[in-house]
């Protein structure tokens, strides 16, 4: 009810000249996009931040080419005075196989530059997500009863399903899985789980919830992609040793396969960070870090504190221009 009050809103707005008048004001300034994973099935229902329908994405990028916006790299919007421009930087998290299998066509097209923040551990790896997938697998199979037992991970327990408790059965799972060695042992048990509960991690003989591969990822670099740093276990300790650990790791995975690129630019993992971690990056000569705090970048704004909008398959149109054009921190701004 909310939101179709506040799609009218801003569908009067835009009428009146709003969104224009809005750009005026907010010449000079960038607004740094935030993508995830793409869904080739249900899974934008399930997290539509975290995956967006393929025709959303498209449908998305064939605006901003019709639209007066300039899209620019990071490093551009960085290096260079806005110029009096309404100017757009495209990030995307994580590195999901859905950024290759089902989106490549799109961003082949459009050649945006694109900065792409890897994780590197599951590209290594090359499974499904276990935290992503289980909680997929419950978020699917409310009502129903999961029998785990299974003396390697020290279960023997049922659990009935509920939306109150699904999120717990999937830490509790988590950290019972995490005891296990071997990836293909974990794997085992999340594949497991998922026909116990008759839930297919498989979509036309494609693995949900996998990351890309090396391969793949090379093969992104002719859409106009530049790979960069999210940590190599998407975490974001708070012990220094930890974190510069996690950074030197990923940066030496990405390495391999982009030998030549300043691997430079970061992103918090979930946009989790603390402000003594700042100081950490620059002496890992991190020059940009980016958030997932909204509202507009411009000459003013800490490089190692870069907001960015979160888009997602639950972001209506009007919402996404009113984003774009800078209405949304401009009214964030006066509440
Ligand atoms: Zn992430």
């Amino acid at each position: 009810m909310f939101k179709a009050f506040k799609i009218a809103c801003l569908f009067i707005i835009k009428s009146c000249g709003g969104f224009w008048l809005t750009r005026q004001f907010n010449k000079g300034n960038t607004c740094v996009l935030c993508y995830h994973g793409f869904s080739y099935d249900d899974e934008y229902l399930f997290r539509p931040k975290l995956f967006m329908r393929p025709q959303t994405f498209a449908r998305r990028m064939e605006w901003l080419k019709k639209s007066n916006y300039e899209v620019v790299s990071l490093q551009y919007a960085v290096a260079h005075d806005g110029e009096g421009k309404n100017r757009i930087a495209l990030t995307m998290d994580d590195g999901w196989a859905g950024t290759y299998e089902l989106v490549d066509d799109v961003l082949s097209k459009y050649q945006f530059p694109l900065m792409l923040y890897v994780t590197s551990y599951y590209v290594e790896k090359q499974g499904a997500v276990i935290n992503v997938a289980l909680a997929y697998i419950l978020w699917r199979s409310l009502g129903k009863t999961l029998i785990v037992k299974n003396a390697d991970i020290g279960l023997n327990k049922s659990y009935v399903i509920s939306n109150d408790n699904r999120n717990n059965i999937v830490t509790e799972l988590c950290e019972a899985i995490d005891t296990l060695e071997n990836t293909s042992d974990r794997q085992q048990i999340l594949m497991d789980i998922s026909r116990e509960l008759d839930v297919t991690l498989m979509v036309n003989a494609q693995l949900l919830f996998r990351l890309l591969s090396k391969e793949e990822l090379t093969k992104l670099l002719a859409s106009n992609v530049d790979l960069q740093l999210h940590s190599h276990r998407h975490c974001s300790p708070q012990n220094e040793e930890s974190f510069q650990q996690e950074i030197a790791q990923n940066r030496d995975y990405l390495q391999q396969i982009v030998p030549n690129t300043l691997l430079e630019h970061f992103c918090y993992p979930s946009g989790e960070y603390y402000t003594k971690q700042l100081a950490w990056l620059e002496k890992n000569a991190i020059k940009t870090s980016t958030t997932i705090s909204s509202g507009m970048f411009n000459k003013d704004t800490d490089l190692l504190q870069i907001p960015r909008f979160l888009d997602g398959e639950d972001v209506h149109q009007l919402e996404f221009e009113a984003e774009l054009c800078g209405l949304t921190t401009f009214i964030r701004k006066l509440f």
